[in-house]
């Protein structure tokens, strides 16, 4: 298969590219390289894709209309996984236009090359924060999610929107993905699991908000890779209904801030000194999946547990950057 990965050294981009290599596709990975984080991390997640055989890379903002014209004209992809993004709640309060560049007008982009290439199946990230401050758990894709409480939330529900006119308009088959707080090696930075370990592997206070009465669906990576290729491989038959769908991917087990802390304790074996701070705007107080529609879809539910997740993301962080002196 000929597959194109948008996003491919973020940190689902290269699991995903790892795992569509490693069964013999051929993958093109796109990625503008931006510093929202760390450059370096991005450069050496890309260095553990660049040797494989089948991996191809182009720099590229999938804002940049003529050139994904272009890409896809020369690129023949059969599927494509969308995962380039502004990402970050918290950021998308300060700087809105990120969003609007890449969540918006590169999503646009990627739609109408897909339909131009005739595309057998996108699947594309949206994300949990859709269901806004719903107070219903677990969240089920049949939810309201008219109500974001962020730009970032607002956009990727847009992007569920704008798929459902395409799949409408011209029968593309399109796959929206809500992950729910993804966590594990080569990790992003901004995310609370990585700074709260490197503040307790550093014996810095963490700051915890809501006063740690936060409880997330913490879903570990393999899992989150294991459900975006079984749904990129999955065709709906005829007469299961609509060409495009939106599906829940979280572990379905939320956690407590404060548990989730303990397990990094457990972890790097050091005590968390804590910074207990009021709720920020946009955060949500609890996320939770309901899975069934996945599991309905394509016969997988999430199952890592979080201790073995965790153990996992430290023993990568502490290889890649170092532990430390306690
Ligand atoms: P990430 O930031 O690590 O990866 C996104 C990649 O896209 C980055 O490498 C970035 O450089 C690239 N990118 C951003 N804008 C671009 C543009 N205009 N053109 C080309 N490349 C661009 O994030 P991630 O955690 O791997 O997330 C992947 C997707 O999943 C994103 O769409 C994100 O919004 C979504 N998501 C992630 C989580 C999570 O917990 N990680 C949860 C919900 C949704």
């Amino acid at each position: 298969m000929k597959i194109l990965v948008t996003g491919a050294a973020g940190f689902i981009g290269m699991h995903v590219c790892q795992r569509l290599l490693a069964r013999g596709d051929e993958v093109t990975g796109v990625d503008d390289l931006n510093d929202y984080y760390s450059p370096q991390l991005k450069a050496d997640r890309l260095a553990q894709l660049q040797p494989q055989p089948g991996f191809r890379f182009q720099r590229l903002d999938v804002a940049d209309t003529k050139a994904m014209q272009a890409l896809f004209a020369e690129g023949g992809f059969e599927k494509v996984v969308h995962l380039a993004a502004q990402a970050g709640v918290r950021h998308s309060i300060h700087h809105p236009m990120a969003y609007g560049h890449s969540n918006l007008v590169g999503y646009l982009n990627v739609l109408e090359a897909c339909r131009h290439a005739t595309v057998q199946h996108l699947v594309y990230a949206s994300s949990s924060s859709v269901y806004g401050g719903n107070t219903k758990m677990p969240f089920s894709e049949d939810d309201p999610v008219d109500r974001p409480v962020s730009l970032y939330a607002a956009t990727k529900r847009a992007n569920e929107l704008m798929t459902h006119s395409y799949s409408h308009l011209y029968g593309l088959h399109a796959t929206g993905l809500r992950f729910f707080t993804v966590y594990g090696p080569w990790g992003r930075p901004d995310m609370a699991y990585f700074s709260f370990t490197k503040a307790v592997l550093e014996d810095r206070p963490i700051d915890v908000f809501n006063h740690g009465r936060m409880a997330r669906d913490f879903t570990y990576i393999d899992d989150v890779v294991e459900g975006i290729v079984r749904v990129l491989d999955r065709t709906p038959d005829a007469g299961e209904g609509p060409p495009c769908r939106v599906l829940n991917i979280g572990n379905h087990q939320p956690e407590q801030l404060l548990d989730f802390i303990a397990c990094i304790e457990s972890a790097t074996g050091r005590r968390a000194r804590l910074n207990l701070l009021p709720m920020q705007d946009g955060d949500v107080p609890a996320t939770y999946a309901d899975v069934e529609r996945l599991e309905r879809w394509v016969g997988f539910r999430p199952t890592t547990r979080l201790q073995d997740g965790i153990r996992r993301f430290v023993d990568w962080y502490v290889g890649y950057y170092g532990a430390p002196a306690a």
